[in-house]
């Protein structure tokens, strides 16, 4: 046996009997122990003695249950599979050749660095980086680059899981769609986790291609305002909802996606963040960024996020790539490019996220935070943040009837 067992008495046990979701274990619903295994092969034989000794095995690999699935096991054992990670490329399994395998302890961010950095691929799924590949892929995996390229089980092509049979033997499957295990990947293709079995490696035939250029908006509305001007609330949830019923038609901007962080109102804000790249992985139209900023800008003003986000981890600050705008159309206020020159790069490397921004302000890109109004994103729109909204008025919002503007307005700086 060389898994490793963690008991009671362990001082690794208070921390590892929790997920994520701190919440859990409810009280008196903790594992009797966690066995924490390093290689396909320490998972059987763990899942094997939990079985031959009647425990209730729950699986974990990055710990982002929600729910308490995994840490509520009275006295059972939980299979962390945590230190299961890894990526590998061209690879034989099952008499089939596979463009990557990834384990399934893998951390989101694991897999992104890897894809990326070795192959110029990415993966379709999550945007928190320590979710793990275990739960979040057999869940569908779903994120910011999904609306392009799908979700994450779109491209997954086989699974090595183990099962337990009718004998109480425990024993590895790979599943693939034309090898007479057609039924069990599709249950590993967004059925979610822990239902089937333990689930060891994805496969995958290939991976989307990563963006090269990518438009990144951290920016925030101010809830104590919002609350007290119910008509401008109620605007921003119609814009909203609006243009991404209506997005779904134009594939031009497939590589648009956003996260309205509707937080509570003791966090103090409201969160949007936005991601945006073109049909080609670039930045040579930025149309549809421009066209959801000026929607989203006539219903309510936003300002650049100013702090911590609550509830979403956010990335770090990267230069404003409009500062050498040579290969891509101008991109609305507040928007940041990754694509980090070498030169800005070294320039920036040693300092703190903060003193970044504020060097930025400095280059005179943004107005500093001390000013309250921003540049409206179009010339001739109106700075709505502090007034009641008046639609009929200023002619701004869209009646539901309208016709949604083209596309050809552009921004100009
Ligand atoms: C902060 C946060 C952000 C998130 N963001 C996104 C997002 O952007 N997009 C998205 O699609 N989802 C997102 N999720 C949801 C996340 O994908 C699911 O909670 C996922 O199940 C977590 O997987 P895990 O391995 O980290 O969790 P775990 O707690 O380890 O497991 C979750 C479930 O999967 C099962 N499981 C874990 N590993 C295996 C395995 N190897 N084989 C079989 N079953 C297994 C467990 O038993 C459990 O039922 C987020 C969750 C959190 C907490």
């Amino acid at each position: 046996m060389s898994y490793q067992v963690i008991t009671h008495d362990d001082a690794r046990y208070e921390t590892l009997k929790k997920g994520f979701n701190l919440r859990w274990p409810a009280d008196g619903q903790q594992a009797g122990a966690i066995i924490v295994c390093r290689d396909a092969d320490e998972a059987r034989q763990a899942l094997q003695y939990a079985v031959d000794h009647g425990k209730r095995p729950t699986i974990r690999s990055g710990g982002h249950c929600y729910e308490g699935f995994v840490s509520n096991n009275r006295d059972g054992i939980i299979l962390d599979i945590g230190p299961m990670s890894g990526l590998l490329n061209d690879v034989h399994a099952g008499g089939h050749r596979y463009g990557f395998q990834l384990l399934a302890g893998n951390q989101n961010w694991d897999g992104y660095v890897g894809l990326y950095k070795l192959h110029g691929k990415t993966i379709p799924g999550g945007s928190c980086y320590s979710v793990g590949a275990g739960g979040h892929i057999s869940g569908g995996g779903y994120g910011l680059l999904s609306r392009m390229h799908g979700l994450t089980v779109d491209w997954l092509s086989a699974v090595d899981i183990l099962l337990v049979d009718e004998k109480r033997k425990v024993h590895l499957v790979h599943a693939r769609e034309d090898n007479g295990h057609a039924d069990l990947l599709r249950l590993c293709r967004g059925g979610g986790g822990g239902n089937a079995g333990l689930i060891t490696s994805y496969y995958f035939d290939d991976m989307p291609p990563a963006p090269r250029l990518v438009a990144l908006q951290f920016l925030e509305y101010d809830w104590a305002q919002l609350r007290h001007t119910p008509a401008m609330f109620a605007d921003l949830l119609h814009a909203y909802g609006e243009y991404w019923a209506e997005a779904d038609r134009q594939s031009d901007g497939y590589g648009l996606f956003s996260l309205l962080k509707l937080n509570h109102v003791s966090t103090g804000k409201i969160g949007l963040v936005v991601q945006y790249t073109d049909e080609n992985g670039r930045l040579d139209d930025t149309g549809p960024l421009v066209d959801f900023n000026q929607r989203m800008s006539q219903a309510c003003l936003p300002q650049p996020l100013s702090g911590y986000l609550a509830g979403g981890s956010h990335l770090p600050f990267v230069p404003h790539r409009s500062i050498h705008a040579r290969h891509h159309a101008a991109l609305p206020p507040h928007t940041q490019v990754m694509d980090i020159r070498h030169s800005d790069a070294e320039r920036f490397r040693q300092q703190p996220a903060r003193q970044i921004q504020v060097s930025l302000y400095e280059t005179g890109l943004y107005r500093t935070r001390g000013e309250r109004h921003l540049s409206p994103p179009e010339p001739g729109g109106s700075d709505r943040r502090g007034s009641q909204p008046d639609a009929a008025a200023s002619g701004l919002l869209r009646r539901r009837d309208q016709p949604r503007r083209q596309r050809q307005q552009r921004f100009q700086p």
